[in-house]
């Protein structure tokens, strides 16, 4: 079972790698880190499993935040009501965005990411939806659409499998630089 300490930090070099293309067939490595990675942020949403497990909760992740340079994430995303237990997930391997709105947005209580172990000051423009293409496990061609919260995490995710992090969006200036251009979400 991972733990949130298996998650490399924003120190670790290897979040700053490019990742590579995943071939189909999946391998039986890579259907079991992505089991591993859907059961952390399901676990990790749900407080009492949080609780017992010490895991920090999180939405989504990237194969390379495991220190596996693949293009490969998931999205583990809570409908409904808050609390009732109800999520949808979506495990994108070789993402792309084909197609995203004018409309940027930000996050107002700031992005999160199981990388970044420290509160940090500054707005992330992101895109209020975006379309993207990828393949399913597999090997499918899919499509699927986000919008408001889950269109920025599937931004974020996309980010890390090109070695960025959301702390290198953010003005270092004028961390808050561009707000009243965007909506806040
Ligand atoms: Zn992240």
């Amino acid at each position: 079972m991972l733990k949130t300490k298996d998650i490399l930090d924003e120190k670790d070099k290897r979040l700053r790698s490019v990742s590579k293309e995943v071939k189909f067939p999946l391998t039986k490595k890579d259907k079991d880190l992505i089991n591993t990675m859907i059961t952390y942020l399901h676990d990790s949403q749900i407080p009492e499993l949080a609780e017992k497990y010490d895991l920090r909760p999180g939405m989504g992740m990237s194969a390379i935040q495991l220190g596996v340079a693949k293009r490969i994430f998931v999205v583990v995303n809570e409908i409904g009501e808050p609390g009732e237990g109800e999520f949808e997930t979506y495990i994108l391997i070789n993402p792309k965005i084909v197609s995203n709105s004018m409309e940027k947005i930000y996050v107002e209580e700031g992005e999160g990411c199981l990388s970044v172990n420290r509160p940090v000051e500054g707005i992330v423009p992101r895109y209020a939806r975006v379309t993207m293409e990828a393949y399913d496990m597999d090997g499918n061609k899919i499509q699927v659409r986000g919008r408001e919260e889950l269109a920025v995490c599937f931004q974020h995710e996309l980010d890390h499998l090109n070695g960025i992090l959301f702390v290198d969006k953010i003005d270092k200036k004028n961390p808050y630089k561009g707000k009243d251009q965007m909506r806040a979400i």
